[in-house]
């Protein structure tokens, strides 16, 4: 969307302005760490693994996935294990059995809409073969009969990005961040997560106002980053916050952002 007013979407100053300074920021954050790579990455995966890291380090989430992955084959036996066992195998993330109901009852609301689905394409093949014979044999060629036995999300795959983001928010513990990371990176669909990192960032640069709400940031930061950039912005994003302008100790002297950052040196001072 091409905004020409500033107040439409809350900057301070001129977006064309603030489009420059932050595609300046994208090629440096890319020269400092590089453009992060695309991983195909499975979309429930995904989904299951920003469950498991909240509150915790990303070395925990990793080991907390890893043991999941390794005791349960599928997430349809994740779903028929007991929750104290689930538990145990993603206690070193904590939060153990919060997580637990969290993410079984996600999988089981991604495994009905899965079912209704196919239930509805399974109506509608019959209207169209009466018998519904054929249908069924070309269905089976397609791949789809039989698959809902595997929960998945690739009914989500060509959705209105905002519907599948309804629908990934209704389930629980995933919240924005959580449905804009599973639909950018599993989907390629034209969403920016605004975790604490982006978050912080985005307003220490100066491309968020500092009264902006999370869902106002996203809004801003969608508009002013070209799509095709929102992965770059965001991973690399998180890297600079982690490694440099951390949230208590920025090290600006030592920041390759500095040239476009108005807090350059002030930033500890203004959080
Ligand atoms: S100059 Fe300072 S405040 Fe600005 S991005 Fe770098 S570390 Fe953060």
């Amino acid at each position: 969307m091409e905004v020409t007013n500033p107040d439409a979407i809350g900057l301070s100053e001129d977006p064309s302005e603030a489009k420059i300074r932050l595609d300046r920021c994208i090629e440096l954050l890319e020269g400092a760490y590089g453009p992060p790579k695309r991983r195909r990455s499975d979309p429930v995966d995904l989904l299951v693994q920003t469950i498991l890291s909240q509150n915790t380090t990303s070395a925990n989430t990793h080991r907390a996935f890893d043991s999941l992955k390794r005791a349960y084959p599928t997430y349809q036996a994740l779903l028929s294990a007991p929750d104290e066992e689930v538990a145990e195998l993603i206690r070193c993330g904590g939060l153990a059995n919060i997580k637990t109901r969290r993410i079984k009852e996600a999988l089981v609301m991604i495994r009905e809409r899965q079912r209704d689905r196919m239930g509805a394409i399974e109506g509608e093949e019959k209207q169209k073969d009466r018998t519904g014979a054929r249908g069924e044999e070309e269905r089976e060629g397609r791949g789809e009969v039989g698959r809902a036995e595997r929960i998945d999300l690739d009914f989500l795959r060509g959705a209105d990005p905002v519907e599948a983001r309804d629908f990934l928010v209704s389930l629980p513990g995933v919240g924005p961040k959580t449905a804009a990371v599973v639909l950018l990176f599993a989907f390629q669909m034209p969403l920016l997560p605004v975790d604490t990192h982006v978050n912080r960032l985005s307003r220490r640069l100066g491309f968020v106002p500092a009264g902006a709400s999370i869902e106002e940031a996203e809004r801003i930061l969608e508009t002013i980053t070209p799509r095709e950039k929102y992965c770059s912005f965001h991973v690399n994003l998180i890297r600079h916050g982690r490694a440099v302008c951390r949230a208590r100790s920025p090290s600006c002297g030592a920041c390759v952002l500095a040239e476009i950052c108005p807090s350059a040196d002030g930033a500890g001072q203004k959080d």
